[in-house]
């Protein structure tokens, strides 16, 4: 059976996962308190409405119950992007997805019980100040305030040397998960696999670690 999601809010942020969505062949109801928002998504997604979701009446009619995915992307206006959650969660939608402004925003949507809070502009931020730091980090994941996972380019100073000879984890505490190559992914890649120039290394560690290895080895 086809996945159902509905989005809530049709700005930059709801309206680009909207897109994306209705681009996988997903169905989305898209939903805004704005007119000219819902028109501008009648074409792209497979149902878009005109509504405040923070009418309780509003939501039941909608029967959003029923959608295995709800995402709450209604931005600054934070009350109503609270008090649609609690909504969603009173009426029993099992996966939300809410953004949050701020952190203030974050700790009452955890207390509702958001299934996911995500944080775009600032975790685009941290990333993009990453990349910004050192060329070679290509990309990051933060698992917890301390640890991630890193797309670093390898360069000349480890390509030609295996993962034993490099001694990685033993030097900085980190490992390497898999290697991209071109098209191809080595998971787990075995201690005798000689870094070529190109690969791109995902590395799991310590943030101070990981640093380290891109300070000291790259
Ligand atoms: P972004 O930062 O992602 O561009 P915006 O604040 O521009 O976010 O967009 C949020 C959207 O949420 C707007 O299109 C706004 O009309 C919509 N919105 C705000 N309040 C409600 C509400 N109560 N019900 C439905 N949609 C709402």
């Amino acid at each position: 059976m086809k996945k159902e999601f509905a989005v809530i809010g049709l700005g930059r942020f709801g309206g680009s996962i909207c897109r994306a969505l209705s681009e996988e062949g997903m169905e989305v109801l898209a939903i805004d308190i704005d007119e000219d928002k819902v028109n501008e998504f009648a074409n792209i997604a497979s149902h878009a409405v005109v509504a405040d979701t923070t009418d309780e009446a509003v939501l039941k009619s909608l029967g959003i119950r029923n959608f295995d995915h709800v995402i709450v992307a209604i931005g600054d206006n934070i009350q109503a992007s609270i008090l649609t959650t609690l909504m969603l969660k009173e009426l029993g939608v099992k996966h939300i997805t809410v953004k949050a402004q701020n952190d203030y925003h974050e700790k009452v949507l955890s207390k509702i019980g958001a299934d996911y809070i995500v944080h775009p502009e600032r975790d685009m931020g941290k990333r993009i100040a990453h990349h910004i730091i050192s060329n070679n980090v290509l990309d990051y994941l933060e698992l917890s305030d301390e640890h991630s996972i890193v797309e670093i380019a390898a360069n000349g100073n480890i390509a030609g040397h295996s993962i034993m000879e490099l001694d990685i984890r033993a030097k900085y505490g980190i490992n390497i998960v898999a290697i991209k190559r071109n098209k191809e992914i080595i998971v787990s890649p075995q201690a005798n696999e000689v870094i070529q120039s190109g690969d791109i290394l995902i590395v799991i560690g310590a943030d101070t670690d990981i640093n380290r290895f891109e300070k000291k080895a790259l």
